[in-house]
């Protein structure tokens, strides 16, 4: 008897376990309860969890795969029960993309005394090849060179050996403002079935949630999340590249592709979206701007994410190079805010657990960094709250790229900005309380006292980095009266925060 464990966050269609399945096999999917209530996650991700595991079971029956499919408090509970009734003499598992969950399977072995198998991971281009197997544990090393290497090895955008369009990044032409009148399409709308139904009433019961199940309208199945992806292609993939940088009331996603909850749970996966997109180029449906953007994202970012994750595990959560101490300032769960544009943001969160990349970067990230929150609070509230959260991608996001807070490993430098750059990249701060314009003064928007605040604060560590010595440079235009005010303000308002 042989048992094949998949994880909840694997359901992938062509999972390598199945290949190792005979007429001796078990499949085993536990939902563990204890998971769900480890932290407040909010409530419609949970429903896309439980539902995507149930129906990627209930598929795996119907292709003829014998399933034990168990609900239990916590995974060794159903360890437990899935050993007393079947009673395997050996185990594989594909390796976990998290170190908690690896850590689990690696001692498996021990706690259950039954050899465990592991195989390698295939829900990441990383597991087929490696740019940078052996990283130098202190270097840095910049993802643009990470990326490049991938293009090369997956012959993406490539032609003749050199990429296509003439140039490797075309991130100058993707910084537009979403201009008045652009709407962009509406999301897609997948329709909750009874399995989904069922979870969302047993979601909707949790006591410790963030959120509604209400209006849950995200794909469950592997047949959905292509259809998702199709859409993105068809409707807005032309001018993801143009707005991927905007910042707008107007429009939930943008042209983003919303792709992340399927990409992280295995309804998708990487390569064929890259091949798809970059046919969608040489068909002359998309330009070049918007499908190296999108291909930057998939086979850049995020391997080069998750490829982060593991070089700096374990550890890398309680990173804290800047030396932040602040706990979450209370708005953070309610988004009870003056200001427009993180009033939006926090409210999106916990109503839909998404915010497209720059709000999640320039919006709180920025806030979180210029008032000096500890990472550590930051990242878990991300990972209570996004649609798309694990713990492979908290870290590399929060802790490195949004806080650098991890010495700059991920990011060269930290991604700080005054309102200026908000209300340069769209339209928040028009219906804002607060001016993007005044430094300080009761109606200053807090970005701009804080920004000046944390250069004065961190003046030499910023000015010693070439990638920040331009932000310092700023404070030639204030004088020593105006940066008491900027110190004194930034003082008073920190403490009310706390
Ligand atoms: P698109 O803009 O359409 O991009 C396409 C795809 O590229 C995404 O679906 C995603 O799979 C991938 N991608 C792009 N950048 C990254 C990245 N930095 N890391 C990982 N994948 C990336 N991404 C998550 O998948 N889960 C998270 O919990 C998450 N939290 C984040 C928190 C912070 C503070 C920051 C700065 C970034 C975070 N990201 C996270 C990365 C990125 O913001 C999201 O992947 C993206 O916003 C998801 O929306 P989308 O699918 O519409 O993305």
């Amino acid at each position: 008897m042989k048992t094949l464990w998949i994880l909840g966050d694997q359901l992938t269609h062509h999972h390598p376990i199945l290949t190792q399945y005979d007429d001796s096999s078990t499949i085993l999917i536990i939902e563990s309860q204890n998971r769900w209530k480890k932290m407040p996650y909010q409530r419609k991700r949970l429903v896309l969890l439980i539902s995507a595991m149930r129906h990627y079971a209930n598929k795996l029956k119907e292709r003829g795969f014998k399933v034990d499919y168990i609900k239990a408090h916590t995974f060794s509970a159903g360890w437990q029960a899935h050993l007393k009734n079947q009673k395997p003499a050996e185990i594989v598992t594909m390796a976990a993309a998290s170190y908690p969950g690896r850590q689990f399977q690696q001692k498996l072995s021990e706690t259950v005394n039954i050899p465990v198998t592991l195989l390698k991971n295939t829900q990441f281009l990383t597991g087929i090849y490696n740019p940078i197997p052996n990283p130098q544990a202190n270097k840095r090393y910049v993802m643009e060179t990470f990326y490049r290497q991938m293009r090369k090895r997956f012959d993406l955008l490539m032609e003749n050996g050199q990429p296509m369009g003439g140039q490797w990044n075309f991130d100058k032409d993707n910084r537009k403002k979403l201009p008045k009148h652009d709407a962009p399409p509406a999301p897609p709308v997948f329709k909750p079935d009874a399995i989904t139904q069922e979870v969302m009433a047993e979601v909707a019961q949790l006591k410790h949630a963030i959120g509604t199940v209400e209006g849950f309208d995200y794909a469950v199945t592997h047949c959905d999340a292509k259809r998702a992806f199709e859409i993105f292609l068809n409707e807005r993939l032309t001018k993801f590249g143009d707005y991927e940088d905007a910042l707008t009331p107007r429009s939930h996603l943008l042209y983003h592709s919303a792709l992340s909850p399927y990409l992280n749970l295995g309804l998708l996966e990487p390569l064929p979206l890259v091949q798809a997109a970059q046919q969608a180029l040489l068909d002359g449906n998309a330009p070049i701007n918007a499908v190296e953007g999108f291909v930057r994202q998939i086979i850049g970012w995020r391997e080069f994410m998750y490829w982060q994750y593991w070089r700096q595990m374990p550890g890398m959560e309680n990173k804290n190079a800047w030396g932040a101490k602040r706990p979450l300032p209370q708005f953070f769960n309610t988004g009870q805010t003056n200001m427009a544009c993180l009033h939006h943001a926090i409210n999106r969160a916990i109503d839909t657990g998404y915010n497209h990349h720059i709000e999640r970067l320039m919006l709180l990230c920025n806030y979180f960094m210029l008032a000096g929150i500890k990472p550590k609070v930051a990242n878990d509230w991300f990972l209570s709250l996004y649609i798309d959260a694990y713990d492979w991608v908290m870290p590399p996001n929060v802790i490195g790229m949004g806080l650098n807070a991890d010495g700059g490993l991920t990011a060269t430098k930290p991604y700080i900005a005054s309102a200026n750059y908000i209300n340069k990249m769209g339209d928040f701060c028009k219906s804002c309380f607060y001016n993007p314009k005044k430094r300080t003064g009761e109606d200053a928007c807090p970005y701009n006292f804080l920004y000046w605040n944390f250069i004065l604060e961190h003046e030499a560590k910023l000015r010693a980095n070439p990638r920040t010595s331009r932000n310092v440079l700023g404070l030639r235009y204030l004088d020593e009266a105006e940066k008491e005010r900027v110190q004194a303000q930034a003082k008073q308002f920190l403490n009310n925060l706390e």
